[in-house]
């Protein structure tokens, strides 16, 4: 939250909890045993160098990554694997994961719109076709997440023809159309023509002061220091500091995390 208090933390419910994940691509061991948990109305920032394990976290909190060793639990429901080829685990219940997966609102740096489909189009694909919704009250959930985003007059519009910090509020809207119950960030504004950055900030700004769990993947470290309650510095695939960002930022006992972090100020 942005005052820096989410609250009694163990009052709040767990939403995502990590716990020992270890992610190795062949002889690369990339995640060294990582444990993180997001509460409800948490906002968690990630940072770190790159290369530090960042995105594999993420992807392997929705399994777009299956972890080689380690639990996932998503609002108090354990993603179940077993074991596969060549020392890794498998996904063992496709339609658990389905199930668990649509908590999860994810949003990539690249803002993967559906090019032949209008904004709104975009936006209620999923209610409809997933969730099963109908159209008319997808479609009208859909307008207030284009309002809420700044985007409703550009609802009939094609990606092509926006910029790329509305495509990426596009995105937040489709993300949010699915009602996550924790959205995941990875470098949203990275990919972004720096005058763009700032709008599509103020919409995740506005997401998180609704009280929204959040898992963010950022380089922005302001914005970061600002928003999140929780930060957690990753160095070479392990947490090296985390805490509120008052501590991360201010005095990390973290000889790395401090260069790191006032190297960005
Ligand atoms: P970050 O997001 O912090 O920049 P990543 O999680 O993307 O870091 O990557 C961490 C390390 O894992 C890097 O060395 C990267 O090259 C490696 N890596 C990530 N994904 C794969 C993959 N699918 N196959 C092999 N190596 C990967
Ligand atoms: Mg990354």
């Amino acid at each position: 939250m942005p005052d820096g208090t989410a609250g009694d933390v163990s009052t709040r419910t767990e939403v995502v909890r990590l716990e020992a994940i270890h992610k190795s691509f062949g002889l690369l061991e990339v995640l060294k045993g990582v444990s993180l948990t997001a509460r409800e109305g948490d906002v968690v920032a990630l940072i770190g160098a790159s290369g530090s394990g960042k995105s594999t976290l993420l992807r392997c909190t929705n399994m777009l990554e299956v972890p080689t060793s380690g639990r996932v639990v998503i609002s108090g429901e354990e993603i179940r694997l077993k074991p596969a080829a060549g020392g890794q685990m498998a996904v063992a219940d496709a339609h658990q994961l389905q199930r668990v997966r649509a908590r999860l609102g994810m949003v990539f740096q690249s803002f993967n719109l559906w090019a032949h489909r209008t904004v709104i189009e975009n936006v209620i694909e999923a209610p409809v076709h997933v969730l099963k919704e109908p159209k008319a009250e997808a479609t009208e959930r859909a307008e207030a997440l284009l309002h809420k985003v700044g985007l409703y007059a550009k609802k009939d519009v094609y990606p092509a023809f926006l910029s790329g910090g509305q495509q990426q509020r596009a995105a937040i809207a489709r993300a949010l159309a699915l009602r996550p119950q924790v959205m995941l960030f990875d470098e949203p504004t990275s990919a972004l023509d720096p005058e763009l950055v700032g709008e599509v900030l103020k919409v995740i700004r506005d997401i998180a002061a609704e009280g929204r769990t959040m898992i963010l993947v950022t380089h922005e470290m302001a914005f970061a220091r600002d928003v999140a309650n929780h930060v957690a510095f990753l160095h070479q695939g392990q947490i090296e500091e985390e805490g509120p960002p008052q501590k991360v930022f201010g005095t990390p006992d973290s000889e790395r995390c401090r260069q790191f972090v006032n190297a960005r100020k």
